[in-house]
Formats: C-alpha cells, structure tokens, sequence
C-alpha cells in the first residue's frame, strides 16, 4: 500500500514548506490540500460569487474547469480555465475568504474525493486541516505541526512581504486568529490534532529539525 503522511495545523505553522521538504526527502509526492480551497476561493473571487452561498459557490465550480496537476517542483498546479493561477493563491484576498468555501460540506466533499483517490495512487506527503482526522484517517504517520501565534503572524507577514504586500504584526496576528478560530469552529472537518498524530511545536525550531524529526517518525 502506499505511505501516507499527514500534516496538519493551523495557518503559518511551516505545514508547506516542511511537508514539500519531508517529500523531497523521502521522494514521495506533495499536495497542499489548502491550495485546493484557495483555488475555488480565488474562483469565487474572481467571479464575484457570494462566498457564503453553498449553491452558488457549487454552480460556480460546475460552469468551469478546475483541475490540479502535479508540477515539476512538487508544488500543485492549479490550472482554472486552461489558466495557471498557483502563483495567485496566497494572496490576502484569497485568504480573507477561504476558510468560508471551505466551511461548505459539499464542497468539502469534492475535494476531499480527489485527496483520497490520489493518495491511493501515490505515496504523499499531504498537508492541510482534516487529513489525518478524514481524508486519510488510516495515514502511515499524523503530524500535528502548530507554532505561537505570533510567530505564524510574522511567518506569513514575511511571505507578504515578498509578494509586495505590507501588513502590521499586529494587523496578521488578528488574521491568523480569526482564521483558525473559523477552521476549528466549523461544524464538518473542523480543525483538530487525531487522537494518534504527534504534535511537534516549531515555534523555536529550525525547518531542518523538524523535517528530521518527521523523516524518523516515517522511518521508525
Ligand atoms: O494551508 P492554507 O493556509 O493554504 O489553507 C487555506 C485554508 O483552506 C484554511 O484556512 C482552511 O480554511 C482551508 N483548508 C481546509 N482543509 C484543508 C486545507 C485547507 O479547510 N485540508
């Protein structure tokens, strides 16, 4: 059977790049399972959909064509309408409204299909908020990854900063709150530690010390 490794946590614990490193690592596959909400709430950003509207946002997903593809560099590319927009997914926009799609159960259950049949497919390492809880409650090893709020604000305020943005500390840390109280709140696939994951906090530790310490988890 294939391995699976789940990464879960909340925003800016270091979920993506860790997981991309651990499957470079051990030459398995990656997905970011949180690209894939992205993609629909950069759609629905794009298209004007009203975000709170189960029906609409599902309408919206059926007149295009979203798909994803394994890309050169282990990242998901995310193709909508024969556009790659992977490169737009992280914007503040997209993040303002993403953990909204994702509260959709239906839409939940689109995405968590493709998970699961490419983690059928493929040994992967996949990150995100429910996979070691429901997409793939059988994984071979559960990472729960977390960090002190104020350091994921200042991770994803310096990814901001690359992309030209400038927000305050004060302004991302409220943001990354906000973000993980609506994700844990939810009433399907809420965000949560699996009664078997370990928890590592990366608060104080360097992306090497924790990718090694997933990379023996799988190898013990
Ligand atoms: O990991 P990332 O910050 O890119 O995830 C964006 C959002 O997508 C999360 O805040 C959450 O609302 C949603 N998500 C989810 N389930 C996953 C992955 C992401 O609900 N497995």
């Amino acid at each position: 059977a294939p391995v699976t490794i789940a990464i879960d946590g909340p925003a800016g614990a270091g979920k993506s790049t860790v997981a991309k490193r651990v499957a470079e690592r051990l030459n398995l596959m990656y997905v970011d399972t949180g690209a894939m909400y992205r993609a629909v709430a950069y759609l629905c950003a794009k298209e004007g959909t009203n975000v709170h509207s189960e029906k609409d946002v599902e309408a919206l997903l059926e007149q295009h064509c979203v798909s994803f593809e394994q890309g050169e560099d282990r990242t998901l590319q995310v193709v909508i309408d024969g556009v790659d927009v992977t490169s737009r997914l992280r914007e503040p926009e997209v993040s303002a409204l993403v953990s909204t799609v994702a509260a959709h159960p239906r839409i939940r259950q689109l995405l968590t299909e493709w998970q699961r049949a490419f983690a059928e497919r493929h040994s992967v390492v996949m990150d995100g908020r429910d996979i070691g809880t429901v997409v793939l409650p059988h994984a071979t090893v559960k990472v729960f990854l977390t960090a002190a709020p104020e350091e994921r604000a200042r991770r994803r305020q310096e990814e901001y900063r690359r992309m030209g943005y400038h927000v305050s500390l004060e302004d991302m840390v409220k943001s990354v709150i906000e973000r993980d109280r609506k994700d844990s709140e939810r009433s399907i696939a809420p965000l949560r530690m699996a009664d078997d994951a370990v928890r590592i906090d990366s608060t104080d530790k360097s992306i090497e010390t924790v990718v090694d310490e997933i990379v023996q988890l799988v190898e013990n």
